[in-house]
């Protein structure tokens, strides 16, 4: 049983270890720009639901950098303008 265990995770490892012929034609990277820094005009406000609507799925969840691909410091204004936008009901903490 033991054996059994430890050569599973040993495939597991080895697996791993051959990703570097992973073929990267599949693995394109594509740099997001964040939306805030590429429009110097757009200004994020707590009062504005259409534009946060953008940044939250359709449960009201405030979507993550990877998805927004917003930098640090503008996802934390997003954070803060959605929070505050639920705060006084301009968004909902929760859909359906
Ligand atoms: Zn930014």
């Amino acid at each position: 049983m033991a054996d059994n265990k430890k050569n599973k995770r040993n495939n597991r490892n080895n697996n791993n270890n051959q990703d570097e012929n992973y073929n990267p034609k599949f693995r394109k990277i594509r740099k997001k720009v964040c939306p805030l820094c590429a429009d110097k005009n757009l200004v994020l406000d707590y009062k504005n639901a259409e534009q946060l609507k953008k940044f939250v799925n359709d449960k009201g969840k405030i979507l993550p950098r990877r998805a927004t691909g917003a930098c640090a410091k503008h996802q934390r204004d997003i954070t803060l303008a959605v929070k505050r936008a639920r705060q006084i009901a301009i968004l909902p903490y929760t859909a359906e």
